[in-house]
């Protein structure tokens, strides 16, 4: 199958005035890269109001004058310039409008399908190719007559899905083509779709609708905060979700009534808001530290496409071994390793300075500590020595005693009132001494 639509890096933004004539850019697509080949339909799954029909209006060449478009929009290998797109609209490439709204009130549905025509004979040959297809879609020639507001839903939407048809299109771009129809027309709708990739043709299909995208494409792009986040198969949409890559498709998956209708916390970025890193990463339980500072490159993973740092070094052949998940584990594990061995190698180099800075302080005060004992403790003998010495003195014997024959009472009592006086003094003095210093060594050393 051939390429028919290459939209490689696409960001749209808007100038936009805040106050005065202060400028700010907003940022609403962000490296947009998809691709679409003969007899495919590519589905683009979003919320409602994220930005994705601004991807229709790139391709068409219909932006606002005040929205910037870079990257690169190619049409069967051909980058497209503004006038290509005007020229090859409603040619090559066809629109299928959200509504009948996009009709002319005023005019005829014949006139609306068979559009300008230089002379009547293109106009007979067009009116006969548009009866054939709208009588392949069921709308008989009384239609032809009518105007938008006289059509059903249904009649509405086989009606732009015909006119589409009328140009010959090699791809068809339906943006928003089931919202407000009921069952049937739903399904209606999705076949017609079904039969132009039958035909060959390729089709964009823009949806918030993951039933009718489910229904129809081949491929299934996930649109989250303006960028592509992974590009995945129809069939990956099944089971557990377990073929299914990216945390945030898996957890839309799971979202869905039928499985289990689990609930993803946090919301995506809103416009303006475009992260750093990866747009994921507050509401990621895979995160490690380097989804926080990049963004994720989509990479090519067979037919598949991924943007997510989980998925580096991944292969097509590992897909086929079933090998993912390890390889995946993998990468996380490695990336929280290097995280941890790098947050040790940092506690390790504060520690060890503090710590030679810590000792270095209390041998420096045990040092002090041991001199002041020392010089207390000499301080403290040469007083106890004093105090023998007074006491001594004081306890000299009256002559009166002797003289009464008491001579050994006056031995005892002078020889206690020596030894009393003399530990009193040693001990008080030495205590003191002591207590002090020890305690004002441990405060300095703490
Ligand atoms: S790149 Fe990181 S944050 Fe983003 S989805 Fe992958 S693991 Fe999660």
């Amino acid at each position: 199958m051939d390429k028919l639509l290459d939209v490689e890096n696409v960001s749209i933004s808007f100038i936009q005035y805040t106050k005065g004539l202060n400028q700010r850019d907003l940022k609403v697509i962000t490296d947009l890269t998809l691709d679409i080949s003969e007899g495919e339909i590519l589905a683009v799954l979003g919320s409602s109001g994220s930005g994705k029909s601004l991807l229709a209006h790139a391709i068409f060449g219909i932006l606002p004058e005040n929205a910037r478009l870079n990257g690169k929009i190619k049409f069967k290998g051909k980058e497209l310039s503004q006038a290509d797109k005007e020229e090859i609209r409603g040619k090559g490439i066809v629109l299928v409008p959200q509504s009948v709204n996009f009709l002319d009130p005023l005019m005829k549905i014949s006139d609306i399908a068979i559009g300008h025509c230089d002379s009547e004979e293109e106009k007979k040959e067009k009116k006969i190719k548009q009866r054939e297809i709208f009588e392949h879609y069921n709308l008989g020639p009384e239609v032809d007559e009518m105007y938008p507001f006289q059509l059903s839903g249904g009649m509405a939407r086989r009606v732009l899905v015909s006119t589409a048809l009328l140009a010959d299109p090699d791809l068809v771009v339906a943006d928003e083509p089931t919202p407000g129809l009921d069952e049937k027309t739903v399904e209606e709708t999705l076949n017609h779709f079904k039969h132009m990739k039958d035909d060959g043709i390729g089709v964009l299909l823009i949806t918030h609708d993951i039933h009718a995208a489910l229904e129809v494409a081949d491929r299934i792009g996930i649109f989250y905060s303006g960028y592509v986040i992974e590009i995945a198969l129809k069939e990956d949409f099944s089971g557990d979700g377990e073929n299914l890559l990216h945390p945030y498709t898996k957890a839309l998956y799971k979202a869905l009534p039928a499985n289990g209708f689990e609930v993803i916390k946090g919301h995506q970025p809103l416009h303006g808001e475009i992260v750093k890193g990866c747009p994921y990463y507050d509401r990621c339980d895979w995160r490690f530290d380097r989804c926080k500072e990049e963004r994720p490159e989509l990479m090519d993973i067979g037919l598949k496409k991924i943007r997510c740092f989980k998925y580096d070094g991944v292969t097509e052949d590992m897909i086929k071994d079933g090998a993912i998940e390890e390889t995946a584990e993998a990468n996380i594990e490695d990336a929280a390793n290097e995280v941890v061995e790098k947050a040790a190698e940092l506690v390790d180099e504060s520690n060890i300075e503090e710590s030679a800075e810590a000792v270095e302080g209390a041998e420096e005060a045990v040092s002090e500590t041991e001199d002041a004992i020392e010089e207390e403790v000499a301080e403290a003998v040469e007083g106890a020595e004093e105090a023998v010495e007074g006491a001594e003195e004081a306890v000299e014997v009256p002559e009166e005693a002797v003289e009464e024959g008491t001579e050994e009472a006056v031995e005892e009592s002078s020889e206690e009132a020596v030894e009393e006086s003399s530990e009193e003094a040693v001990e008080e003095s030495s205590e003191e001494t002591v207590e002090e210093s020890s305690e004002e060594a441990v405060e300095e050393g703490a």
